[in-house]
């Protein structure tokens, strides 16, 4: 065989059959396998069982007694000063707040919404809302969007970050772009990290909106795969520089570094920005669970510890990205049907098959036992307008249940890639 595109008519038909034939002896032994969310496995959970009990009554009574309300919505001093690293900010900049950057973000738009940000004549609710969404990306970025009805406009990936001509023409000129999602280390999904000209550019380009902001989503800031430690620009650092200081919103959290769902969600910007988050948090809530940012800073210690968790946990998924990346290539290579990345951080593999296809796929690759997000998710409304890329994510299943599940991906996409060349 070969490239399925350079086979003759009788030649593809026999390459359907015999795909087919393996397509549906998998599908026969009813398996279930999970490739929906970039969750971590028990196992990856197990590294942090350390800190279900890392305070003790002494400690949570100590500094001010933390099982009371009292201090604040910025969030224990210690924790802090502990993620100020992470974020590329001083801890006076840096907001711990509750479990989960998501809603971190959720809230930000709302009060954006509602109230304007720094620099607004009025909430930004009150005339048509656009954000820049480059794309793929995280289906709940866009999810958020769509929810409050802003208007989104996908910008391509270039795997160096966002194509930056587009992005420059569209702020300049379209008033109504209040904001951009940017995930600038190991992206969800494509993997992307944003080069240092690409950060520079985001932090001087014009915008026509003069209260535009940039949400700097660093969830994989320290989720490495290789020896190849990415360090990328520091945003604020940059938009300080190009005096525009109140450009950036960043977020992270440790829900993988920790306990997804029960970690920390973290925030960093200008002083101006810090000051209208906290005021706007301080409507919401008296303060966050400090308890658990005590467990965070006992069982992490200082960022070297951070890191050395992150060694742990790269340990465990890269067998997994590897497992993945064999079985894609052993099955796919020089067939041209798909095309995929091979990520040096974060939780997925983006996978684009042959334009038209990717529905298909899916389709396939669920029949045959192997769960998946819809195709088109990772793009705004759900609109791939291609129909082509597919994320996978390998970290969850243990390994025996990724290789099966890459397995049955490879093969939906023969089937699935194949029938089309037939019609
Ligand atoms: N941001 C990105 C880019 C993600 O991929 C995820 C989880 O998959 C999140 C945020 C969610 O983070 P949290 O658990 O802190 O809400």
């Amino acid at each position: 065989a070969g490239n399925l595109a350079s086979l003759s008519t009788d030649d593809l038909q026999r390459f359907y059959a015999a795909a087919n034939e393996r397509y549906t002896a998998f599908k026969a032994r009813g398996l279930k396998l999970d490739s929906t969310r970039g969750k971590p496995s028990a196992d990856q959970l197990d590294l942090s069982n350390g800190l279900l009990a890392a305070v003790d009554e002494a400690e949570a009574k100590g500094g001010g007694d933390l099982r009371n309300y009292g201090g604040g919505v910025n969030g224990l001093p210690q924790a802090r000063e502990l993620f100020a690293p992470m974020l590329g900010a001083p801890a006076a900049q840096v907001v711990v707040a509750e479990n989960s950057s998501l809603a971190l973000m959720h809230d930000t738009i709302v009060y954006a919404l509602l109230k304007g940000v720094p620099g607004s004549k009025a909430g930004w609710s009150t005339e048509p809302v656009t954000f820049l969404c480059p794309a793929p990306g995280y289906d709940r970025h866009f999810a958020i969007c769509a929810q409050y009805g802003i208007k989104m406009i996908a910008v391509p990936l270039t795997g160096t970050g966002p194509d930056m001509d587009v992005v420059e023409k569209l702020v300049a000129e379209d008033a109504s772009i209040k904001g951009m999602w940017c995930v600038p280390k190991y992206a969800n999904p494509t993997g992307d990290i944003y080069s240092d000209e690409v950060v520079e550019r985001l932090a001087k380009m014009k915008t026509a909106a003069g209260d535009f902001r940039i949400f700097w989503d660093n969830a994989y800031a320290v989720h490495h795969l290789t020896d190849k430690k990415h360090e990328i620009a520091n945003i604020l650092e940059a938009c300080a520089a190009a005096g525009n200081a109140d450009r950036a919103f960043v977020f992270a959290s440790t829900s993988k570094i920790t306990l997804a769902g029960a970690g920390l969600a973290l925030f960093a910007a200008s002083p101006a920005n810090v000051a209208w988050m906290t005021r706007n948090m301080g409507f919401r809530s008296i303060g966050p669970d400090k308890i658990n940012q005590l467990r965070h800073v006992k069982f992490l210690k200082d960022f070297a510890g951070l890191q050395a968790l992150m060694e742990k946990h790269r340990a465990l998924i890269v067998p997994k990205m590897n497992a993945v990346l064999d079985v894609l290539a052993h099955e796919l290579n020089g067939r041209g049907v798909a095309t995929w990345t091979n990520p040096d951080g974060g939780y997925f593999i983006s996978f684009d098959v042959r334009e038209g296809c990717a529905k298909r796929v899916v389709q396939l690759a669920e029949e045959a036992g192997v769960a998946m997000v819809p195709a088109g998710n990772t793009f705004p409304n759900g609109n791939d307008p291609k129909d082509t890329n597919i994320r996978i994510a390998p970290t969850f299943p243990a390994l025996d249940g990724v290789k099966l599940a890459a397995e049955g991906i490879a093969l939906a996409t023969l089937v699935g890639v194949a029938e089309n060349e037939l019609k």
